[in-house]
């Protein structure tokens, strides 16, 4: 089955590098709110179409999450589209990295980069040499350093408040989780889940990840059994599109809630999801708390831990209200967060 990106964007970019010869892809989906503020995703692709189709609908996703979240900030993308078969030297990707400075520089400040999967603040300083507009830098160079951190405590804020929307206490006591990918994000998803007295169930296609596993004591397993298991919680920390017409209806679990980006293979599959009576936190809510302590970078004030620790908790009263909405009008959670984010984006 082939799922479609919708085209609504402001502008698209596409450009070859002078340096590396390799492709790379700015998707300014919004900047109703501020400017377009995306992450760089460093990745092989099967086919052209694949990689615009990642920035298109990730870009998108990005001004839901920063309108939802209330952020002074648009949604935006880049890919640097790596080629599928061959290995790329250090030396070009780090050229790659300057091409893709060129092209966001292009854009003016319309579209304000960041790390995310294949990219670091390593190489945000990189993408620095070509432009100012770049965001995530680390915390020596004045940024707000790994996003990874508060994105999981953000995570962590939304598996609770989902547990208590189903079983009426947001304590993880006892509950089971399955965790799925077991990144910079899931790892710390997982321990903290692991802290708060859940029993665990976790998978990686690295192998290397059952290390962790031992450590909290967690049961390990396939990502794909993970899945489907018979727990509390599935906590999708890998790739997007885990959930589509064929992973729906064998779910057995009461709340999808994790960090992964676009984990529905379309917007139907939240209806699926709803008539199963299986509660979804949008995904574009529950891990937003990246971006927020990116915004805290923006502010006049400069970067300050504390206000970011503070802002991510709020995903909690933002969730809290998306579910009492769709509650109240017996619509899914992501009716009801697409609607607060357009309220937001007119406001
Ligand atoms: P990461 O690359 O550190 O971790 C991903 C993990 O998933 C790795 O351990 C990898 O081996 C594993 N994995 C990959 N494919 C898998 C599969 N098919 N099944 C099971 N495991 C698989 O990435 P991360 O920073 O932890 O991000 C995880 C997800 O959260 C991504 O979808 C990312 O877009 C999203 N996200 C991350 C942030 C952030 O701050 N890092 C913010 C918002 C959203």
């Amino acid at each position: 089955m082939e799922y479609l990106a919708t085209l609504d964007h402001e502008e698209v970019l596409i450009r070859r590098g002078r340096r590396s010869g390799l492709f790379t892809i700015v998707a300014v989906h919004s900047t109703a709110r501020g400017p377009a503020l995306g992450g760089c995703r460093v990745w092989s692709y099967d086919d052209a179409r694949a990689a615009l189709r990642d920035a298109l609908r990730l870009s998108r996703a990005m001004t839901f999450k920063s309108s939802v979240a209330g952020l002074p900030l648009g949604g935006g993308k880049g890919v640097v589209m790596l080629p599928a078969e061959t290995r790329v030297s250090a030396a070009r990707r780090r050229a790659a990295l300057q091409d893709f400075g060129d092209t966001v520089d292009t854009l003016d400040g319309r579209y304000i980069t960041a790390e995310d999967v294949g990219t670091s603040a390593r190489d945000m300083t990189v993408i620095a040499e070509m432009t100012a507009h770049v965001t995530g830098l680390s915390r020596r160079r004045g940024g707000s350093g790994d996003p990874s951190p508060w994105t999981a405590l953000g995570v962590q804020a939304a598996i609770g408040v989902s547990v208590e929307e189903v079983f009426g206490s947001p304590s993880l006591r006892g509950r089971s989780v399955a965790v799925i990918g077991l990144g910079h994000v899931g790892g710390r998803v997982a321990k903290a889940c692991a802290k708060a007295g859940a029993k665990l169930l976790v998978a990686d296609i690295d192998p290397a990840k059952k290390a962790l596993a031992d450590a909290l004591g967690a049961r390990w397993t396939t990502p794909e059994k993970a899945l489907l298991a018979e727990v509390d919680v599935v906590a999708p920390c890998a790739l997007g599109g885990v959930l589509d017409h064929e992973t729906a209806p064998a779910l057995r679990c009461a709340i999808v809630a994790g960090a992964a980006n676009n984990q529905l293979a379309d917007d139907v599959v939240a209806d699926l999801l709803h008539a199963r009576g299986i509660l979804w936190a949008p995904d574009f809510v529950a891990n937003a708390g990246g971006i927020i302590n990116i915004a805290v970078e923006l502010e006049p004030g400069g970067y300050d831990p504390r206000r970011a620790r503070q802002r991510v908790r709020g995903i909690a009263d933002t969730l809290r209200r998306i579910y009492a909405d769709a509650r109240a009008i017996d619509a899914t959670p992501l009716t009801t967060a697409h609607e607060l984010a357009r309220q937001n984006l007119v406001r």
